[in-house]
């Protein structure tokens, strides 16, 4: 078994990875290990923006972004993170246009923003244009620039790697154990400081946005390693897939000035949400929709909506809400100014749809999203391991994988794409700083152990269980009811399927048992991670009795500040699921009612 050695490792090679892997390498000899070649990393589909308050095109402050974000949160994110992440941003990207980002740009050579959901102006509660970008690209191009200047910087890179554990010495991070796709060898990385990037877990539904390589591994290898997760019972469906595929079309469609209809031509959002209408928080129009389905409104009467960015709509619409551009004229646009602002989008309708944006309306419905919960930590990326925010000495996160928190109860849109640019920066730092000052951890000679026992488990099992039927089993059954609204009953159900499949999963049946990609046996791992999380995640909901943000519950329609105005932290050990709480950080804004 080969073993290396460095000052910080970063498991995850997208846009949190890179920031991480670009500081650390500043300072400390820094590897990037992913399981995916870096630029295939699911950040590169992020399309619509990033978030900062450049107030390029009109009035806007990181004040207002900063409670934008708290009461998109329903007011669980921690406000001392989220002031630091709005401050931050403005620099974040400018540091970004300055490594080369080649950004949407004003006629004036300014970096272009568009408006997205839940980012007002805090005086008219009016839709502020806050989201920089790159066309409907922007993801693609953070990646493709951050890769570039690692590269320039020496980072190692270990590509096509598995990570399947955590290595945990006298109580500090110590290294991870990784698996090489190519060859099924296993490695040992031993190192000062740790840092996991990995994203999220939105493999675990049905109809989804995700990238197939979203199993949950980072979240999940914790767990395992005994520490907690956060808020794990907040998942974010947006509010735009294309129907029955989930593949995401971007909340920009809607900034650029698209507007959802139902069955009956009513642009129903006008009802939700009378100030800001299609451009509310996610989850406020998710919810939305399903209420418009359950009453029939669905297109058909199926569940799908037509989200219509025709021009003559848009402009037709714009007149009505008295939308104007930046130098005062009418908002009026062109089919060719909207294919040239969402280039990818339409091409995607064209290619999976057959439908071409500017002379068809795109169906579109809720699709399984974003992460907010995950490994706990404080604003400098330190994981913390309990209600007194107690740091895992040499541990550290960023990213989807995170919880910071800065996303609460749901995450605005835009704010995902900051998130991996601030606090990966910070934990890049923090672990640099961290391996100057430590000694590395001796390695115990069994350090693989763990990992090759989990590998063999599922190789030696003689079971005949087939991985494609537990997927789906489970997929279907989160989707139902551990979805966009919950009830007892419904995640009652959903936790004993879960439960039943992750006894089926010990007897799986493993056909490839080659060494060259063996991608049956990582598939098969990387489920065994999912329906941890789907446990997880529903004994979480199940003891949240509120609604909240994403979490929405017909048998608690309210949120309770009195009794849940509160993080939850899980644990599982031996099989066992324990909770624990945590306080919310408030400084500046006391909860209130969301209104939008
Ligand atoms: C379709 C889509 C569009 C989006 N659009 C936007 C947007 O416009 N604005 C916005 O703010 N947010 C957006 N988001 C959200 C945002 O893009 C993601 O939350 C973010 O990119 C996640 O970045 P990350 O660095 O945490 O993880 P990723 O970019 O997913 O990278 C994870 C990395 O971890 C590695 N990895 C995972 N497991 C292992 C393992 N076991 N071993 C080794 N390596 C591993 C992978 O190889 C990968 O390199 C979008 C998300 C989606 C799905």
């Amino acid at each position: 078994m080969q073993t290396h050695i460095f000052d910080v490792i970063v498991v995850g090679a997208g846009g949190a990875g890179l920031m991480a892997a670009l500081y650390a390498s500043k300072t400390a000899s820094t590897a990037v290990i992913s399981k995916l070649y870096p630029t295939r990393s699911h950040t590169g589909a992020a399309q619509g923006g990033v978030g900062a308050a450049l107030g390029n095109l009109e009035e806007d402050y990181p004040e207002w972004h900063t409670f934008d974000t708290v009461k998109g949160s329903d007011y669980l994110g921690d406000q001392d993170a989220i002031e630091f992440m709005c401050q931050e941003a403005v620099d974040a990207v400018y540091e970004l246009e300055h490594y080369g980002l080649p950004f949407s740009r004003t006629p004036e050579g300014k970096i272009d923003q568009r408006p997205f959901g839940g980012h007002t102006n805090n005086v008219t509660g009016k839709p502020v244009r806050r989201a920089c970008f790159a066309a409907d690209r922007t993801g693609h191009m953070i990646l493709q620039t951050l890769y570039q200047q690692c590269i320039k910087n020496h980072v190692n890179f270990y590509d096509e790697f598995q990570v399947i554990d955590l290595l945990i010495v006298n109580g500090a991070a110590a290294g991870v154990v990784a698996l090489e796709l190519s060859t099924s060898e296993l490695h040992v990385f031993h190192a000062k400081s740790v840092v996991f990037a990995t994203g999220g877990h939105g493999r675990i539904w049905e109809v989804t946005s995700n990238a197939y390589a979203y199993s949950g591994d980072g979240a999940s290898v914790a767990l395992r390693r005994g520490l907690p997760l956060e808020d794990m019972e907040f998942f974010q469906f947006h509010p735009t897939g294309i129907y029955k595929l989930g593949i995401l079309i971007t909340e920009g469609v809607r900034g650029e000035g698209g507007i959802l209809f139902n069955d009956k031509g009513e642009r129903f959002m006008e009802k939700y949400a009378p100030k800001v209408k299609d451009l509310a928080s996610r989850d406020v129009v998710s919810r939305a929709m399903y209420t418009e389905m359950r009453e029939g409104r669905g297109i058909g009467g199926k569940n799908f909506f037509y989200l219509d960015v025709r021009p003559e709509v848009v402009n037709r619409y714009a007149a009505l809400d008295g939308r104007k551009r930046p130098d005062g004229s009418p908002y009026i646009v062109t089919a060719d100014e909207i294919i040239s602002k969402l280039p990818d989008i339409a091409d995607f309708c064209r290619v999976y749809l057959g439908v071409d944006p500017v002379t068809q309306p795109m169906p579109v419905q809720p699709t399984a999203h974003y992460t907010m919960g995950g490994i706990p930590t404080n604003k400098y990326g330190e994981v913390v391991i309990d209600d007194q925010n107690t740091v895992l000495p040499g541990f550290y996160a960023a990213g989807e994988v995170a919880c910071v928190s800065v996303h609460g109860a749901n995450r605005l849109g835009t704010n995902s794409l900051l998130d991996l640019i601030t606090f990966g920066k910070h934990a890049g730092l923090r672990a640099a700083e961290f391996s100057r000052g430590a000694t590395l951890q001796p390695l115990p000679k069994d350090a693989a152990d763990f990992a090759l026992a989990q590998l063999n488990q599922l190789k030696n099992s003689a079971g005949s269980e087939r991985v494609a039927d537990i997927s789906r089993e489970m997929k279907s059954v989160m989707f139902d009811h551990v979805g966009i609204f919950r009830t007892a009953d419904g995640m009652k159900t959903a936790l004993e399927k879960v439960r039943e499949l992750r006894q089926r999963h010990q007897h799986i049946k493993i056909t490839d048992q080659g060494k060259v990609f063996n991608t049956d046996l990582i598939n098969a791992w990387e489920l065994g991670n999912l329906l941890q999380l789907a446990e997880l995640i529903t004994v979480c909901a199940i003891n949240r009795t509120e609604s909240r943000g994403a979490h929405a519950r017909d048998d608690y329609p309210k949120r309770d500040d009195a009794n849940w105005m509160k993080h939850t932290l899980a644990w599982e050990k031996d099989g066992n699921i324990r909770l624990g709480y945590k306080p919310v950080a408030i400084t500046k804004y006391q909860p209130k009612e969301r209104v939008y």
